[in-house]
């Protein structure tokens, strides 16, 4: 068995796809110290800085001293306190939805809705570039999975004029996509599902807290009333700077899920700190515009930035600029160089992109000095002349 995982090993190493773990000292901020280094933190999804955040820590400890550590059970069980069901109430409200159902995560949320969902004899439309969780999620299912080529709507309409058979069609997308930082056309797909009897779903996890006029995620960025797409997926571990995410819809939707999402089920509740932690960022989403707009002031100052440094393509619509470097090796090397000097971003590398689409996938958040931001392009400039470029 030894030998398996040493050879297993070895052929990642081979191929440059080995990965190791990077343990960052001490609490996440726009500058974090790694084995004892003090870098800029360029590949964080704490877009609006709350996973520090005073506010939500004092939220977080005042539920450990009222409610414990612990949930103590699954959510069917015992495990449902106060603080799950004011979170649910809340996001109702912020997505205004009928219902909404919270799940220990992303990954979880995603499996769990598409499993219970969707059955053998149903099909889901799925863009290429969807996150993982979506992709295992309808695997799981047994559902027939139709994948269309990256916010391709017309082969998108090819596959529904197609799927006249199956019993239930589900088209779903990422909103914003996690590595490549673009948006999904949500409005054509909206349309398109009204024309096939189709239901929607989107994985709003890097639009909840920074898209939209308040915060809401994509749904309010394109002006969709909340019942156009059938079920909003999405996440507190990013923006929101807690832990966990949430299905907001309509009441027979989570009903149902709270019957058939297995990943819901037979899993221990989310522990009284996190919810309370993701109330207290939701409110201030709300109350704090001020932390989107300074998000959106860094994301345009940076990517101006880039431009001036001769960095092309840079087709990102949003806090995620990925940079496409298109070799395992290299990427790794730019990673490295980058770290040494000060800059931390990791290389994204198969399977999390497609080979020859390894890239450096930076994230901006509204906590970045421009200090930060201009040491950063500045590193960023050197490693495009010395590795990219192959200058000396
Ligand atoms: N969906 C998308 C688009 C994501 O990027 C991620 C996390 N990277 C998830 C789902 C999973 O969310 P979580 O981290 O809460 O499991």
């Amino acid at each position: 068995m030894l030998n398996f995982f040493t050879s297993e090993i070895q052929n990642l190493k081979n191929i440059d796809l080995y990965r190791k773990l990077k343990l960052v000292q001490g609490s996440q901020g726009s500058c974090v110290s790694i084995s004892g280094k003090k870098v800029i933190l360029l590949c964080s999804n704490n877009y609006l800085g709350l996973a520090n955040h005073p506010s939500i820590k004092k939220a977080a400890n005042k539920a450990i001293k009222e409610f414990g550590c612990g949930s103590g059970a699954s959510r069917l069980i015992s495990g449902t306190m106060k603080l799950h069901s004011e979170l649910e109430k809340k996001i109702a409200l912020f997505k205004n939805t009928n219902s909404a159902l919270v799940f220990n995560s992303g990954y979880h949320a995603n499996i769990g809705t598409l499993s219970a969902l969707m059955k053998k004899r149903d099909i889901v439309f799925c863009d290429e570039l969807n996150h993982a969780s979506i992709i295992d999620g309808c695997r799981l299912s047994g559902a027939e999975i139709a994948i269309y080529p990256h916010k391709d709507m017309d082969a998108l309409e090819r596959h529904l004029k197609k799927s006249n058979g199956y019993k239930k069609r589900l088209i779903i997308t990422d909103g914003v996509f996690s590595m490549d930082g673009d948006i999904a056309p949500l409005p054509d797909i909206v349309f398109l599902a009204k024309k096939y009897s189709a239901l929607t779903m989107v994985d709003d996890a890097h639009a909840t807290g920074v898209f939209g006029k308040n915060g809401k995620g994509i749904t309010e960025h394109f002006n969709l009333s909340s019942n156009e797409v059938d079920i909003q997926m999405g996440t507190f571990g990013k923006a929101l700077g807690s832990f966990g995410a949430y299905i907001a819809g309509n009441n027979e939707l989570i009903d149902y899920l709270i019957n058939r999402a297995r990943s819901f089920i037979y899993t221990t509740a989310l522990p009284p700190a996190v919810p309370a932690a993701s109330l207290a960022a939701i409110e201030m989403i709300q109350s704090k515009p001020d932390l989107r707009k300074k998000l959106w002031k860094n994301v345009d100052y940076f990517k101006k930035g880039l431009k001036k440094r001769g960095f092309e393509n840079i087709n990102s619509q949003s806090q995620i600029i990925p940079i496409i470097i298109g070799n395992s090796k290299k990427v790794v090397m730019a990673s490295e160089y980058l770290f040494n000097k000060g800059v931390f971003v990791v290389g994204i590398r198969p399977p999390a992109v497609p080979r020859k689409k390894e890239r450096l996938r930076i994230t901006i958040m509204s906590s970045h000095t421009r200090k930060d931001l201009d040491s950063a392009l500045n590193v960023l400039l050197k490693m495009k002349e010395k590795i990219l470029d192959g200058r000396p």
